[in-house]
């Protein structure tokens, strides 16, 4: 595989980042993962918005712009021959060449990293079959609206998902969703509501959720975004998830309570299928 690092293309075994990184280090660095469809990318400004936002939230620098972003994802692209799967990218604050709390100076170098995976999006298992959950204490920091790469506690909950023979896990605060450990999380009521949780600094903006909230639209269902407990996710329709490498994949289980019929539902079907045509019609 060759990846990119910091401004070079290069083989994966010759990749270099230093060991005092402060990505590598203290998790100061932020990251993106943008879908890729038949070789074109999904939804790519939204994803280089946020990355944007992230990095001047935490007063990062970003020494590339859009363009200059794009011409890199696609240039991985084609030296990998990716057809389907993502490109993630991670930018951290760099080093000052030792290990120290404070910021370095300004003018530090940041880290830029990307790479490719290979992964089947449209034909994949869950997005057919659907997915269990548990749920989980929503136990991240207090700033989930900003993407930053300290993803251990997700990585818990995800293991403690796979432990319990679920696929994943949704995080709870008082008794309420936040979303998933690495997904918005949705339910749609037996009257034909779609619920998703509101933007805060509680979530991650998705740019999946952000699309799927125009395609409901769209198609004229009646969206509220406010918070919701597990039992009324639990006694819901339907329930499903957003993010840039599932798109929607519905939810058939929480806490071994199955959701509806516990098959997967036909508003998240029909959502995955709109989101799959329109993302076609907008990648890059
Ligand atoms: N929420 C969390 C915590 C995530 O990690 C992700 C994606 O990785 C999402 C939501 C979905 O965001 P997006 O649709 O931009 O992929």
């Amino acid at each position: 595989r060759t990846v990119y690092v910091n401004g070079e293309y290069v083989a994966e075994r010759d990749a270099r980042v230093s060991i005092f990184d402060r990505g590598f280090l203290l998790a100061d660095g932020v990251y993106e993962v943008s879908s890729v469809l038949e070789g074109k990318l999904i939804d790519f400004p939204g994803h280089m918005g946020r990355l944007k936002r992230s990095a001047a939230e935490l007063e990062m620098a970003l020494p590339w712009d859009e363009k200059a972003l794009l011409t890199i994802h696609r240039e991985l692209i084609r030296r990998n021959a990716l057809a389907e799967g993502m490109v993630y990218l991670q930018l951290t604050r760099g080093s000052a060449g030792d290990r120290d709390f404070g910021y370095p100076d300004t003018d530090t170098p940041p880290t830029l990293v990307l790479f490719t995976q290979a992964k089947s999006l449209v034909d994949s298992r869950s997005g057919s079959e659907g997915i269990r959950v548990v749920t989980q204490p929503d136990w991240r920091w207090a700033r989930r609206d900003i993407k930053t790469v300290q993803l251990l506690y997700p990585a818990m909950a995800k293991m403690a998902a796979k432990a319990a023979g679920a696929d994943d896990a949704w995080m709870v605060e008082d008794g309420m969703v936040t979303e998933g450990a690495s997904n918005n999380a949705w339910m749609l009521t037996h009257d034909g509501t779609l619920v998703t949780r509101e933007l805060s600094h509680a979530i991650l903006p998705g740019i999946t959720r952000a699309v799927v909230l125009e395609i409901a639209e769209a198609l004229s269902l009646r969206v509220e975004e406010r918070a919701f407990s597990v039992e009324e996710a639990q006694s819901a329709k339907e329930c499903f998830v957003t993010s840039a490498s599932s798109f929607v994949t519905p939810v058939i289980a929480i806490d071994d309570v199955s959701i509806g019929d516990g098959c997967p539902g036909e508003v998240a079907r029909r959502l995955r299928a709109a989101y799959i045509e329109e993302s076609r019609r907008r990648a890059i």
